[in-house]
């Protein structure tokens, strides 16, 4: 009985007024249920009404911009969030160029902002503007995360599909979902590459070409 007692405090404690008013006019395992029920019908209205595509276009706004950011650094114009809850924990850019290390993609860089965090990879939801690449897509799955979200496909070296599929290859394959501002996305690659990247291998369109003249 006294643990009952300590139960319903406890409960208490987390509740608003409106709602402690509910639990004194019922027992604590009714609002229980209430609640259980509320969160069910919440869950089905959030997937009919579409609020997941909501959240998921904000999220990936905010990686656009990181994208943007890349651009005008010289760097491949790829951006990513990492979001645990309603909360940004990583968020990052392409840093190849400044680093000279060919690893250090968006996702890479976000992964270590999580690391240094200690939040479980398995509450976070991976925003990347491009697919992410074999080897990002590799350690978002070995890393156990709940979901990738990707703008525009990448047809060189596409992890999730594009080139290869990596969840083929993994027992627990992490639900990915592509396309989302694919043509935004898009655009930024096409406006890098018009510059010039000083990193890229010489195009072997042109050195043919020099080779024929
Ligand atoms: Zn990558």
């Amino acid at each position: 009985m006294q643990n009952g007692i300590e139960a319903r405090k406890a409960i208490e404690m987390h509740c608003d007024e409106s709602l402690n008013d509910v639990m004194k006019l019922f027992s604590v395992s009714i609002v229980i249920a209430i609640g259980r029920f509320a969160e069910k019908r919440a869950k089905a209205v959030i997937k009919n009404f579409g609020l997941q595509n909501i959240e998921d276009s904000q999220w990936m706004e905010k990686a656009l911009q990181s994208a943007q950011t890349a651009l005008e650094n010289g760097e491949v114009p790829v951006g990513c969030l990492f979001v645990s809850g309603s909360d940004v924990i990583a968020e990052g850019s392409n840093a190849v160029n400044e680093t000279k290390n060919a690893t250090r993609h968006a996702e890479m860089l976000c992964i270590d902002q999580v690391l240094s965090k200690h939040v479980p990879f398995s509450t976070v939801s991976v925003y990347v503007t491009v697919e992410p690449c074999a080897m990002c897509a590799g350690a978002l799955h070995d890393l156990g995360v709940c979901r990738i979200v990707y703008g525009c496909a990448n047809d060189r070296f596409g992890g999730c599909g594009s080139v290869v599929n990596v969840s083929d290859y993994h027992s627990k394959p992490v639900p990915v979902v592509g396309g989302l501002f694919a043509e935004r996305a898009m655009s930024l690659l096409k406006e890098f590459y018009k510059g010039v990247n000083p990193n890229a291998p010489p195009s072997k369109v042109k050195m043919r070409k020099k080779a024929e003249s």
